[in-house]
């Protein structure tokens, strides 16, 4: 078995957004270097640790970042297999290329949870008109034609309530690759975040609730109203996932629940979790230190709730309110240093906490 990363070692970050960011900060609470490699000039993650800009392809830069870390994670789930190639000669990758390629494809996702028993939502690939009609008859209307690949946030989607849409739809995934997907009447949308470490120990958070507005993430909230039951099968489906990608690290598991209590998969991010952020404040181990010492080869941490919490995103200009969210009662604001606040843009989130 491998060596763990000792406190005073480094922890490279693939990705310099506000979850590599959020990685940062966790890695120096636990006396632990992290170093950010990502193409942008001043990501937001590049504020709190060591950074090199570089580009996807540039292999000597990724060799030379791998040289100079102990291990590599990443903060997005489109890290490219040509990404791991050049890095994994140097420092091990955790979690996985199995990981990766398993989240990278909204094809392939579907086929391997349907393939350990995990349900999803009934789908099919479509490349073109003749696929679409085909797939349209199969499945039947309300639909989401889906991109397969790259899609975050709502985006490369396009809702389909009968054959007089799929033009538009198909017109929509610019001749990208697609899947259509049957939508889900679902009573609400949940998560399960879950570390497992390379021993096989598995560490879950308890279910939040999430409400989407848009496509992007509005609120996600801790207990979920679902029932004991559901949410315990909810944490034993991740922990399915998890011992079949043999993972090691945090992911986030996003699932529909129907009014019968069913639970499907919708889809799997093998990082830490926007769903995730209420535990920074609610847990002794939140997502982020977990997912540390996950990868770092350390004793997971314990994932028990000591409050009930309600993390709200702040999005492009609702990050404004910053001086009254400073001021207000059990709120705790995370502002991630972005400077701009496009429209839809993650700037900063607030959780507000209340008694268990
Ligand atoms: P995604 O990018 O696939 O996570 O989709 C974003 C949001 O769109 C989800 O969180 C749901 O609210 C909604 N959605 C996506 N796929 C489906 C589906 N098959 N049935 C119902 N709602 C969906």
């Amino acid at each position: 078995m491998a060596e763990a990363v000792p406190p005073g070692g480094t922890v490279g970050i693939l990705g310099g957004g506000q979850l590599g960011r959020m990685l940062a900060i966790a890695a120096a609470q636990l006396g632990l270097r992290a170093h950010v490699y990502a193409p942008e000039d001043a990501p937001p993650a590049a504020d709190v640790a060591r950074f090199t800009r570089g580009d996807w392809e540039d292999e000597a830069s990724l060799a030379a970042f791998a040289r100079a870390v102990d291990v590599v994670t990443y903060e997005f789930e489109n890290v490219p297999a040509s990404v791991v190639d050049a890095v994994e000669p140097f420092a091990p990758v955790r979690p996985g290329r199995r990981a990766l390629a398993a989240a990278q494809d909204r094809v392939d996702e579907k086929t391997f949870l349907n393939g350990i028993g995990v349900e999803t939502a009934p789908f099919a690939p479509v490349n073109d008109a003749e696929g679409l009609a085909a797939a349209l008859a199969r499945i039947g209307a309300p639909a989401i034609l889906k991109t397969r690949r790259l899609g975050y946030d709502g985006k490369g989607q396009a809702r389909i309530m009968g054959p007089e849409d799929a033009p538009a739809a198909l017109a929509a995934m610019a001749g990208a690759p697609a899947v259509l997907e049957g939508f889900v009447p679902f009573a609400r949308e949940i998560s399960v975040i879950a570390a497992r470490g390379a021993d096989g120990a598995v560490a879950a958070f308890d279910p939040g609730e999430n409400v989407h507005e848009g496509g992007i993430l509005r609120c996600t909230s801790v207990p979920a109203a679902s029932a004991p039951a559901v949410q315990q099968a909810a944490g034993e489906i991740a922990g399915r996932i998890l011992a079949a990608l043999d993972y090691v690290g945090v992911i986030g598991v996003e699932f529909f629940e129907t009014a019968e209590g069913r639970l499907l998969v919708n889809e799997i991010a093998p990082r830490v979790h926007n769903t995730g952020h209420w535990t920074i404040e609610a847990t002794a181990t939140d997502q982020f230190r977990q997912h540390i010492k996950a990868i770092c080869l350390w004793p997971l941490g314990d994932p028990s709730r000591h409050a009930d919490a309600v993390m709200e995103n702040l999005i492009g200009d609702e990050a404004g309110a910053w001086r009254r969210l400073s001021a207000e009662p059990g709120a705790a604001l995370h502002l991630y240093g972005k400077a701009e606040a496009r429209p839809g843009r993650k700037m900063g989130h607030v959780t507000r906490l209340s008694r268990a």
